[in-house]
């Protein structure tokens, strides 16, 4: 056994986490700037108690709340620019995956004086400012890793940065932020993080410890199933949810993800596709691609989600997500040969190359 294991990320879970816990929010400086979507901030009700306790403690605040979804190079320069006009002590990020993976960079830019596309780097002069994370969605598990997730339009994909100074310093996990995700949203994030949890166990870079947590968080998946069918979403759903969720995170910290996210961000770059269902429509054919590699982690996987094939697991993801994708010869050879060139290709464990990525994609349209 040889592994390395850390998490920088302090969490508190559950309801009313923030205002049970206002001293852990408050304990990084006297000028926060939060950084949010349009709405999620507001709807989620996150914003709200963030404001309240942020008041109360008597920090000042400003809120950039314009990240778009898949937040491109622009966007990400414009909120770093307001953060060094505003100059805070630390970041709050408040929202889904989008929010949460531009606070990181804004963590990054209000004290590096740097052009976005430099955040690749990943080396920084100045530490980035202390991060805080409150997801609205759950899916990406941004709150626990160092990741930040950004698109980009010079080449084309979406590309990460991040190193262990882009770890939140702390993560407050309510479930009650999650209720006003609506259906499609809350399906299409749930199946973002089965996603992580399966690509990490199947990664070369598992550990003994990453494994528990992949393996439980695709057992919670498989006992939410029925009520993601049924959209019958209740707090006990939205907690569940959100700890696996998280349990997502905590294992692609580790291990990275592998190809359904090297081939999703297509999907999701050209064909404007939610980043959970691009992944949703490709991880059956994912998986019978990997099957004589790792027969008995997936027969694992298969026995956690209570399903007898991967056969099965297709007709439930069907049922789950909406795909009726269609991919043209050249769409296909681009996707592929873009996928290819991302880090996470090689983690996957089966040796893969352009032309298996190009099988997959085209058994994975309608
Ligand atoms: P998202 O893009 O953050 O949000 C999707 C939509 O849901 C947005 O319209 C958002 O509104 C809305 N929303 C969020 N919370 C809501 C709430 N509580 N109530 C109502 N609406 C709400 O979606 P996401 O799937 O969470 O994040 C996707 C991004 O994360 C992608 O860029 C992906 O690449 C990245 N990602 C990161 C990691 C990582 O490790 N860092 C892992 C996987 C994926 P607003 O527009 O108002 O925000
Ligand atoms: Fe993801």
């Amino acid at each position: 056994m040889k592994f390395k294991y850390e998490i920088g990320t302090k969490i508190l879970f559950g309801e009313r986490c923030i205002l049970d816990n206002p001293t852990e929010l408050t304990a990084y400086g006297k000028r926060a700037m939060i950084v949010t979507g349009s709405n999620s901030g507001k709807l989620s009700g996150a914003l709200d108690d963030t404001i309240s306790v942020l008041v109360t403690a008597g920090i000042e605040y400003s809120i950039f709340s314009d990240i778009q979804n898949n937040p491109d190079l622009e966007n990400i320069n414009e909120a770093g620019k307001a953060a060094r006009s505003f100059k805070p002590d630390f970041i709050i990020g408040i929202g889904g995956g989008s929010p949460l993976d531009a606070s990181k960079a804004v963590a990054v830019l209000a004290v590096n004086e740097l052009e976005p596309v430099e955040l690749f780097k990943n080396v920084f002069k100045n530490t980035p400012l202390p991060i805080i994370a409150i997801p609205t969605t759950a899916g990406t598990g941004s709150e626990v890793t160092p990741y930040s997730i950004l698109t980009r339009r010079d080449i084309n994909t979406k590309m990460s940065f991040g190193n262990v100074d882009t770890f939140p310093k702390v993560a407050f996990m309510d479930p009650r932020y999650t209720e006003s995700l609506p259906p499609e949203v809350t399906i299409n994030t749930a199946v973002d993080a089965l996603s992580h949890a399966i690509e990490g166990y199947l990664s070369k870079r598992s550990t003994p410890i990453s494994d528990i947590y992949a393996v439980e968080a695709i057992n919670i998946f498989g006992d939410c199933i029925k009520s993601l069918i049924k959209n019958k979403f209740n707090f006990e759903l939205r907690e569940k949810l959100l700890y696996m969720a998280m349990l997502g995170g905590m294992v692609i910290a580790h291990t990275g993800t592998t190809i359904v996210h090297g081939m999703g961000y297509s999907l999701t770059y050209f064909k404007g596709i939610p980043h959970g269902r691009a992944n949703g429509i490709l991880m059956k054919e994912y998986l019978k691609y990997n099957y004589d590699h790792a027969k008995e982690k997936i027969e694992n996987i298969l026995k956690a989600l209570k399903m007898k094939n991967i056969f099965e697991f297709g007709d439930i993801m069907d049922l789950l997500i909406n795909n009726d994708l269609k991919l043209s010869k050249v769409e296909l050879e681009l996707y592929a040969s873009l996928a290819i060139k991302q880090r996470s290709a090689s983690y996957n464990i089966r040796e893969v190359t352009e032309e298996d990525m190009i099988r997959i994609m085209k058994d994975s349209t309608k």
